[in-house]
């Protein structure tokens, strides 16, 4: 099988199961720059579309990886914001077409304010969007979005996606102690989803190395006391705490280990722990663990020792 560029895994995901991965976005555009994020610092910062790669090249690649690999979902994900990418609507389509497993895309929502990244995701079965804050000020603190982005508009973009898409949005709510793990921005939080009615609501914690060292989890007490707080706003049902590295095996191709690895890393950070399963799970030779760190970088975050990509 040839090495893939663009497509990965499945990788177990939190919550989409094994989850085949469509990278459509080189390292790092994205119209925010959360002090959280697992990619690093955003390098560019960006609010246009771009043709990052030919459409057709990925396609190539998707149309060997659907037959050939298990998965639950077919998920976009970028080395940054999957949106920003101009071919994504001609991807969609194709996955519509020649593919059966549901479609999900990882975004922060920012362009859905945008009528044809609406059209596109409409196809599309789960749209998971961010909403990490309920107001301007910490918006800026905690997303250091691109300067034409205000929360008002954000919001506004994903509440006129609500009322043409049919399929599920599910809001991610990353906490991060002293910015937005108190009350008061949890109940703001509360009336900008009350605005948009997502079908699940995560409430997640950073678990990988973040972009700022700074960046801490919120308490496991102040977190449960938060997900209260938000069930006046959204029903308790459908609010989800996430606050753990996930469990599960990721796919890699053994004739090229240290590359399939590699683009799995490029994605978001392994612990070493993680790495050394998936060699031994292949029966793969252990010095694949040199290789990848002599590739990486190793950021100990929460006591446990992570590798993350360090390259372009
Ligand atoms: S977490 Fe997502 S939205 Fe935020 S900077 Fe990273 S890639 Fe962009």
């Amino acid at each position: 099988m040839p090495m893939f560029k663009y497509v990965f895994g499945p990788v177990p995901s939190r919550r989409l199961g094994r989850s085949l991965g469509v990278n459509v976005v080189p390292l790092k555009y994205c119209n925010f720059n959360c002090i959280y994020c697992q990619l690093g610092r955003t390098k560019h910062v960006i609010n246009d579309l771009r043709m990052f790669y030919p459409p057709e090249d990925i396609i190539r690649e998707l149309e060997i990886a659907v037959r050939t690999r298990d998965y639950d979902y077919l998920t976009f994900i970028g080395d940054g914001e999957p949106t920003l990418y101009a071919g994504l609507g001609k991807l969609i389509q194709w996955a519509r077409d020649n593919q059966d497993k549901p479609l999900a895309i990882l975004t922060n929502g920012a362009k859905l304010i945008d009528e044809n990244v609406r059209a596109w995701l409409s196809e599309l079965d789960v749209v998971k969007v961010s909403t990490d804050a309920g107001s301007e000020r910490t918006f800026r603190l905690i997303n250091r979005p691109h300067r034409e982005i205000t929360f008002d508009k954000f919001i506004e973009g994903i509440e006129k996606f609500r009322e043409v898409f049919s399929g599920q949005i599910w809001t991610e709510v990353m906490l991060v102690h002293g910015v937005n793990d108190n009350e008061d921005e949890i109940k703001r939080i509360g009336d900008a989803l009350s605005r948009y009615r997502p079908d699940r609501v995560y409430m997640m914690v950073p678990t990988r190395p973040p972009a700022e060292p700074w960046v801490k989890p919120p308490t496991s007490d102040v977190l449960m006391n938060l997900a209260k707080v938000l069930s006046r706003y959204v029903n308790s049902d459908r609010i989800f705490i996430i606050d753990y590295i996930e469990r599960g095996e990721f796919h890699i191709d053994r004739n090229d280990p240290v590359n399939s690895l590699l683009s799995i890393l490029k994605i978001q950070p392994m612990t070493v722990e993680q790495v050394m399963d998936v060699i031994r799970r292949n029966n793969l030779d252990m010095d694949i663990l040199d290789k990848i760190r002599s590739l990486t970088k190793e950021v100990t975050f929460n006591g446990i020792k992570y590798l993350v990509y360090s390259g372009e």
